[in-house]
């Protein structure tokens, strides 16, 4: 590869953004858990405003859960965030508040992957550990025609060890995100600008004309659906909510909602729970897309006639739904 036309590239070319300018682990780690999933531009305003919040390593470990998840709320994916908590939690408790040095000590935080452990080695620490993620797997398809499907582990696998064997010969910290950047702004997954492009010469796509068809990426599984019944229940000035437990958006707090079609199934099941709601208005209809998932809610305003204190959901007063952190397909919702 050409790697010193690649670097060369980067360093004239890359876009300023605010935790590319810093080697600082506890800020590349940050900006790698914010970027999984998540565009760029998405995480920016989030980056700078998480880092005002929590400036260091002791601040996050001693973070309120709620403060915590409020200041993350939008960006999805939030389990990320409840091991980015326990990793800062770890780093006080074992490390004495100092980021992990070594491989081995980066990828035993939680929530820190293969590719994240590989992305804070070689950027913060510049030390030759592959960080194979969807940007930097389009660009080596297509530089060496590569027509494995990477959806299949087996075959990231084998990309991952082309790209060790790649980055031992680089500079580490700036290969790695000059890779990222590659993908992310020339090599792009549609109309790619080759032209434009530091590794053109040499490039397999390029040459037979392939870009189009790499990488190969086999069809996701369709997306389950699920209808809900959403309920706004309010008690005068104060409203109901449940703050999740599932797995899902756990500790993001939510409106009730029950799978069904039938707001009135959904009253007559509450009643045998002693909890008598009489709808006020209907809401509208709302659409929530997660990966694997898509949630119809049909929402419905409901005054409290009877509540079961006993039950899951807690009440609090109207307008802390603008301070507590939820969940954005609940935030959406127009009352
Ligand atoms: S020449 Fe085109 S296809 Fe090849 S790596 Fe560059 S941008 Fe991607």
């Amino acid at each position: 590869m050409d790697i010193n036309k690649l670097e060369t590239w980067y360093q004239e070319n890359h876009r300023k953004l605010v935790f590319r300018k810093t080697k600082e682990p506890y800020y590349i780690w940050v900006s790698e858990i914010m970027l999984q999933q998540t565009q760029v531009d998405t995480v920016l305003p989030f980056f700078s405003r998480f880092i005002e919040t929590f400036p260091d390593v002791f601040t996050l470990a001693n973070a309120d859960e709620d403060l915590l998840h409020k200041s993350v709320e939008g960006l999805g994916y939030y389990r990320r965030f409840r091991y980015m908590h326990l990793a800062a939690k770890k780093i006080v408790e074992e490390f004495n508040g100092i980021f992990p040095k070594t491989y081995k000590e980066v990828l035993s935080l939680p929530g820190v992957g293969k590719y994240t452990a590989g992305a804070i080695m070689s950027i913060a620490y510049n030390q030759p550990y592959s960080a194979l993620d969807g940007n930097v797997i389009r660009v080596l398809s297509r530089y060496l025609n590569i027509d494995d499907d990477m959806r299949i582990e087996k075959h990231r696998k084998k990309l991952d060890l082309i790209n060790q064997d790649i980055i031992v010969n680089a500079t580490p910290y700036i290969y790695t995100q000059a890779m990222m950047e590659l993908g992310a702004t020339i090599c792009k997954p549609k109309n790619p600008l080759c032209d434009a492009c530091p590794l053109q010469v040499h490039c397999q796509a390029f040459a037979n004309d392939l870009q189009s068809k790499l990488p190969v990426l086999s069809k996701l599984k369709k997306q389950k659906e699920i209808n809900y019944i959403t309920l706004v229940i309010r008690d005068k000035d104060q409203i109901y909510l449940y703050k999740r437990t599932e797995e899902l958006l756990k500790n993001m707090y939510m409106y009730p909602q029950f799978e069904s079609e039938s707001l009135q199934q959904v009253l007559f099941d509450l009643e045998a729970q002693n909890i008598i709601l009489e709808p006020v208005e209907h809401l509208g209809q709302y659409k929530h897309v997660f990966t694997h998932l898509i949630w119809y809610m049909d929402v419905y305003e409901v005054r409290v006639i009877q509540m079961n204190e006993q039950s899951i959901y807690e009440k609090y007063p109207y307008q802390s739904v603008k301070t507590l952190p939820m969940a954005i397909a609940h935030r959406k919702i127009k009352r």
